[in-house]
């Protein structure tokens, strides 16, 4: 992966992150996720940022945003700088929705999710609502293509017809969350976003809403999936990552072996920043290359 270049040409600092939603504790396979972006900001020599995605409070469970934060400092993996909680940006989301619909470039959407299952056909588009209980989305050029480079998965492509214009703000008033990756992105910087294989299809969203507010798009890696042994969603029994008890060096390459970082044996029983120098100096993201679930071992 290269570093990102600024308009100008001169490459900008790296900086990643990781934003998990505090809807739990945190698991393998967002800590796979989590030391993928670690590493692969360390290997730039670039920050690395926490993000809690903390929007959708009904969601949210008390405590588990502290829980993640402490999890994730047990593995050695800690925020450069202040931690980004969403649920204090509503005013930043709010300027955007606003800057978007001043150039037209958004509409309001009665449609409830039962009437439109699958991509949304554009039924709103030019019906003009004015509806105040209504949700937003952002108008794609009818014959638009995204094109993206992803460094994991590869050249990705999404016609605006097969994506559907996306929500950009929800019903209940709340930044839908295409709209809000987009903004703290651009707030914090980042230039090189390294998540989870979920997320690709939504890319070509977020690059449409960042170039729509005139923002800068970043970076993007896509790391594989974690899943049960014959392919299934991660079981929620399997999921959890609970510390106490646990060994963490053994969890540490147990998740390096799942990034196919092939880590040596006797680290173990290694400090777990011997652990984290080995697979800075060793990452390898390339053995990922294409590779868009990876099923834990049976
Ligand atoms: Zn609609």
């Amino acid at each position: 992966m290269r570093t990102g270049t600024s308009p100008g040409g001169v490459a900008a600092p790296y900086r990643g992150r990781f934003a998990p939603s505090p809807t739990g504790p945190l698991h393998t396979g967002s800590l796979v996720a989590a030391l993928a972006s670690w590493l692969d900001a360390r290997a730039h020599q670039g920050r690395w940022l926490i993000r809690m995605e903390d929007l959708d409070t009904p969601r949210c469970v008390p405590g588990a945003a502290d829980a993640i934060l402490a999890t994730l400092s047990g593995f050695g993996l800690e925020s450069d700088e202040p931690v980004m909680y969403q649920s204090a940006r509503h005013a930043a989301y709010s300027t955007a929705l606003r800057q978007l619909d001043a150039a037209h470039r958004c509409y309001r959407c009665t449609c409830s999710r039962g009437e439109s299952p699958g991509t949304y056909t554009g039924h709103c588009r030019d019906l003009n609502l004015q509806t105040p209980d209504a949700a937003w989305r952002l108008r794609l050029a009818a014959d638009a293509t995204i094109h993206f480079h992803d460094a994991i998965q590869g050249d990705c492509n999404a016609s605006a017809a097969a994506l559907g214009d996306p929500i950009i703000f929800r019903r209940d008033h709340l930044a839908a969350y295409q709209l809000a990756v987009v903004m703290d992105d651009a707030a914090q910087d980042i230039t090189h976003v390294v998540r989870g294989a979920d997320l690709l299809d939504s890319t070509a969203w977020q690059i449409a809403i960042a170039t729509a507010l005139s923002l800068p798009i970043p970076r993007y890696a896509h790391v594989p999936l974690v899943t049960e042994p014959g392919g299934a969603k991660l079981a929620k029994s399997r999921r959890s990552l609970p510390l106490h008890g646990r060994n963490i060096p053994a969890v540490l390459v147990e998740v390096l072996s799942l990034l196919q970082q092939r880590p040596l044996n006797e680290l173990t029983t290694a400090p777990v920043r011997d652990i984290l120098d080995w697979a800075v100096e060793n990452w390898r993201p390339d053995r990922l290359a294409g590779i868009r679930v990876i099923p834990l071992p049976s």
